[in-house]
């Protein structure tokens, strides 16, 4: 189990012979380091697949990098072949949040119902949708591990998107928090933070999120921007206060957010933004750069 941060997802090594597996790939910009943590956890053994939990770039960014080095071979969610191929639309997409991947190739898919062996353990596939409608998660049933991705962390979820009245997001969500509890696993791997038992606890936290976001739309919509902001933080390193208005109203996530739901312009957006982030203690703001206390 390799632990990132926020910018990068969890690797999950799985070995065994003839079965090593890596569970997602990290983001593109950190590529070096993840490949340099996937060959220190393979003890120089070779790895023979990479699977992805779902296809957004802090999981797949490094996908193009472990499959030339190690050779691997690629598998993604059967789902999520529409957003990779072609490439084109994935890019515009990703430009919308200014985030980037490397384009790969995949050799197969998987799909809710399947198995895949890996690291000498039988893996169920099970959808997890919501943060991505078309993520998967794995579960070994004999020790019950569950490899989450983003459907279930210890302290919440990938985010959902918001929307006025029902929102099918959470709904999704919902499905998917309702598969883990019919599971029960003894412990949850998820895509970020540390693997954990406490799992009732976990789905009641997020539960009662999901619940505000859905009552709250705007709680929604400020959450989601506030995730995306970090995250860009956490890529760049750090952002000159002065250059976060302009940053917000280039990026066509924010001013979507912004219209839909928050009402504020560029200036307000990014004053808002970088006020509420320092008072919760997940970006420092001093000599007029923001930066992230996260680690990456
Ligand atoms: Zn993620």
């Amino acid at each position: 189990m390799i632990v990132r941060g926020w910018l990068n997802c969890n690797q999950v090594v799985l070995r065994a012979p003839g079965e090593n597996l890596l569970i997602d790939s990290g983001y593109c910009t950190h590529r070096e380091q993840t490949l340099e943590l996937v060959a220190r956890a393979l003890h120089e053994e070779p790895l023979e697949r990479l699977v992805n939990t779902h296809c957004h770039s802090d999981h797949m960014g490094g996908n193009a990098a472990v499959a030339s080095v190690f050779g691997a071979r690629v598998t993604i969610p059967e789902g999520e072949v529409k957003h990779v191929v072609p490439w084109t639309p994935q890019s515009v997409w990703m430009e919308r949040f200014d985030q980037r991947a490397d384009p790969f190739n995949f050799d197969d898919t998987l799909a809710p119902g399947d198995r895949f062996g890996g690291g000498g353990l039988t893996w169920e596939v099970h959808g997890a949708p919501g943060h991505d409608m078309d993520a998967l998660q794995f579960f070994e049933p004999e020790n019950r591990i569950l490899i989450s991705g983003d459907a279930l962390w210890e302290d919440g979820m990938g985010f959902v998107w918001p929307e006025e009245g029902a929102n099918p997001w959470i709904g999704a969500a919902r499905e998917a928090l309702d598969t883990i509890e019919r599971l029960d696993p003894a412990v949850v791997i998820p895509g970020h933070g540390a693997p954990f038992t406490g799992v009732a606890a976990a789905l009641a936290k997020v539960r009662g999120r999901l619940d505000a976001f859905e009552a709250d739309p705007v709680k929604g919509a400020r959450h989601v921007a506030r995730v995306l902001f970090v995250f860009a933080l956490l890529d760049r390193g750090s952002m000159r206060v002065e250059d976060v208005p302009a940053y917000v109203a280039r990026f066509a996530c924010y001013r979507e957010i912004s219209e839909r739901f928050l009402g504020l312009d560029s200036n307000a957006l990014a004053e808002w933004l970088l006020a509420d982030l320092a008072r919760a203690g997940a970006i420092d703001v001093s000599a007029g750069v923001a930066r992230p206390t996260m680690p990456a």
